[in-house]
């Protein structure tokens, strides 16, 4: 058994149960792991911290599959694979919604691993070498624990570069999926590009907060900033907004936002879709005078790594300050960071200076997050990457 010695002192993460090691706190490799194999972590002592898949390209070393002494085998799999689908099936138990994660990776207790279903399908996406090695394994699981009609592969995420390992998207089993596969989610419908779209093609931790801000949007009129396919917007008009305005710079999400109107029979006339850049689109909507009753920002990740985030805060103040200039006297702003690197309490500084540069007197009336099936392991705090407030 390949054996990684840790320096002195470096252990207490893993005592704590974090599953990440990292280069820095190798004292010593013993043996010559492959790509994902299974190390065993130990203290200087020799005491046994865990069990792991090496990764020798990547900075974190080591992702820790279990922190028993047991085999880490298909059986090991099955059982992580069957927890997670039980606390999906709770979730979502028969209220109509098809589309959610199954697997969330360490928030899973599976580092690396991710799956989607979008209705008949599972899109499989892994992220690390262990997850990599283990493919064939969790696919024939995946078969036995969530039939489906296809299993599309969409390990082609950026993070992958970072465990050596090259992009791969593809049919992995089954049927090969349409263009766009349509989904229900709280009574509403959406057409999902699995094979091309961010992600996986939705972005599902968002549900609950879809949910949220069409519940405030009757008779109002709504901005949607950084749409994608429109999912705030299909709810806003969904509960009777008066207008929605769209902004994203990919013209081919705009048009599938469109689909999803007309998939939802809503009217299409109170849609805007606008290809522009978020940044110059609210600068030009003040010097037109524009104005909303709701507005929504949810930028794409701005802090990439640690050395971003100061350009990042000014980006966040820059949007979030032309936003309270746009927004009618008691409207809503919802604001959004997915950027893990983001902490809350700065983003909620930022999100501060910015109403106050723009002269507004601002309340959170509520913090919100991922949804459900995005869940956050108290070992591992990282999972908590969404945030937003709604002011
Ligand atoms: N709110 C969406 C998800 C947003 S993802 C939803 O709930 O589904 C971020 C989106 O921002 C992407 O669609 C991307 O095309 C777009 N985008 C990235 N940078 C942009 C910019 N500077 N201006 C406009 N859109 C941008």
């Amino acid at each position: 058994m390949n054996k990684i010695i840790l320096k002195s002192g470096r252990e207490k993460s893993l005592r704590q149960h974090h599953p990440w090691v990292f280069s820095g706190a190798i004292q010593k490799v013993e043996g010559n792991p492959l790509a994902g194999e299974t190390v065993d972590v130990l203290d200087q002592k020799g005491n046994f911290l865990g069990k792991g898949a090496w990764s020798a390209h990547s900075q974190i070393r080591v992702r820790i599959w279990s922190f028993r002494e047991e085999a880490i085998d298909e059986s090991f799999f099955q059982d992580r694979v069957r927890a997670a689908i039980r606390l999906r099936r709770k979730i979502f138990r028969n209220n109509g919604t098809t589309a959610f994660r199954l697997i969330a990776s360490e928030s899973d207790g599976l580092p690396g691993v991710i799956v989607d279903r979008y209705a008949d399908f599972l899109v499989l996406q892994l992220l690390s070498a262990g997850a990599e090695l283990w493919k064939d394994t969790i696919v024939k699981i995946l078969q036995a624990e969530w039939p489906s009609k296809g299993i599309f592969e969409r390990s082609d995420a950026d993070v992958r570069s970072k465990e050596g390992l090259p992009y791969r998207s593809g049919l992995i089993e089954g049927q090969e999926p349409a263009e766009t596969v349509a989904i229900s989610e709280n009574g509403l419908n959406y057409f999902v590009d699995i094979r091309k779209g961010h992600k996986t093609g939705f972005y599902l931790d968002q549900r609950d907060n879809r949910a949220l801000i069409g519940s405030v949007c009757q008779d109002s009129d709504m901005l949607n900033c950084f749409s994608y396919t429109g999912g705030f917007g299909v709810a806003a008009l969904a509960a009777g907004a008066g207008s929605v305005l769209n902004v994203d710079s990919a013209a081919s999400v705009l048009e599938l936002s469109k689909k999803n109107i007309t998939l939802n029979n809503l009217p299409l006339g109170k849609a805007e879709h606008v290809e522009a850049d978020v940044f110059s689109a609210l600068r030009q909507f003040r010097a037109e005078d524009r104005r909303f009753d709701v507005i929504v920002l949810d930028p794409p990740k701005f802090v990439k790594s640690k050395a971003h985030i100061l350009k990042a805060s000014r980006g966040y103040k820059d949007i979030n300050h032309l936003a309270f200039s746009l927004l009618r006297p008691e409207g809503f702003l919802f604001t959004f960071s997915c950027s893990g690197l983001m902490p809350a309490n700065l983003f909620q500084k930022i999100v501060a200076d910015a109403a106050l540069d723009a002269g507004k007197t601002v309340r959170i009336v509520k913090l919100l997050g991922q949804a459900q099936d995005h869940p956050i392991a108290l070992n591992f705090p990282e999972g908590m990457y969404l945030k937003g407030l709604q002011c």
